[in-house]
């Protein structure tokens, strides 16, 4: 029997699934920590593969990694979790140890891909995905294709400039979305209003996150709805300009934030609403505005959907040829 070697790389912990030839229910599946004190992240990963290597003829080994991947030299351009892997050649480094194609693709692209090939896409052509959690990612899929731009750096999807005097984003710049309504950006705001002197049941907090945001905002605190609303209103306008961009069939949205209800998805179509320039982006083809349904195994799903896609497309030249 021949299988696919799924890996989704996060920033604490590597997961792996070996899948059948068909279908998503995979034979074996692994966890193991990320980072462990004074070994290689990569030699973790190989190991981690090497489990598992010989159990039946592999196809294909197919990664998610947390950021993006440029197409020309085939590097991993930066990771942000993972020291040491600044225009890292995991391909090449791979494919020294294990004879079968390598295919890496970055985490919160191939959570699209996951999703239009087994979830909540299902049958769309044109797709755009939003995560929003500790920051925020996504993945367009264009006329059954990946959008992946001339090196790979396409759909970042967060780092879109929203408010030009703004809070300093996690990649430095000023007013980029994440650095409003991701999950980090909430509670950033939550603390910076308390030391302004708001009042709010947090106060008492020390250090804020979304969640007790979401707990105290449900209560009726003020200013932990403040945060989502200006979260949502925000995104909705990003929202609105990413609709004119990609006009897609269908829009995912998910991550810990997407999870917080009308909090943040009132105030998020009001904005969407306001700032389209015609109301048929949504309304003509009544354009879905869904959660994901992959969950935690959007990465795997995703890196297993793109080695099928190579592989179906690897036979299909071989066939035309
Ligand atoms: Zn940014």
């Amino acid at each position: 029997m021949s299988v696919i070697i799924a890996l989704d790389l996060g920033g604490t912990q590597i997961r792996l699934a070996v899948y059948p030839k068909d279908g998503i229910d995979p034979i074996i599946i692994k966890k193991i920590p990320t980072i462990v004190e004074n070994i290689e992240v990569f030699d973790r990963l190989s190991d981690l593969i090497e489990t598992v290597w010989s159990v039946d003829s592999v196809d294909a080994i197919s990664i998610a990694v947390p950021g993006p991947i440029d197409p020309v030299t085939d590097t991993v351009v930066a990771a942000g979790n993972i020291p040491g892997w600044d225009r890292f050649p995991l391909n090449k480094k791979l494919s020294q140890k294990y004879s079968t194609p390598i295919l890496v693709g970055n985490d919160a692209n191939l959570a699209a891909v996951g999703e239009w090939s087994y979830g909540a896409g299902r049958g769309h052509h044109h797709l755009l995905y939003l995560t929003v959690s500790t920051g925020i990612g996504g993945g367009v899929i264009i006329a059954d294709k990946l959008l992946e731009g001339a090196r790979g750096l396409a759909a970042e999807l967060g780092h879109i400039t929203v408010m030009s005097d703004g809070p300093i984003c996690s990649c430095g710049a000023k007013g980029h979305l994440e650095a409003i309504s991701s999950g980090t950006a909430i509670a950033q705001y939550i603390s910076e209003q308390i030391a302004l002197g708001h009042n709010s049941e947090l106060s008492m907090n020390q250090k804020q996150t979304a969640k007790l945001a979401y707990t105290a905002a449900r209560n009726g605190d003020k200013l932990a709805i403040e945060a989502f609303t200006r979260a949502g209103y925000y995104f909705g306008q990003a929202l609105a300009g990413f609709l004119h961009i990609f006009n897609p069939s269908i829009v995912i949205i998910g991550g810990g934030v997407s999870q917080s209800g009308d909090l943040f998805f009132s105030p998020m179509y009001k904005s969407l609403r306001e700032s389209l320039m015609d109301s048929a982006y949504l309304d003509l083809d009544n354009v879905p505005i869904v959660p994901p349904q992959l969950g935690d195994d959007a990465g795997l799903l995703g890196a297993l959907a793109q080695a099928r896609i190579y592989l179906e497309k690897r036979e299909y030249d071989r066939l035309v040829k």
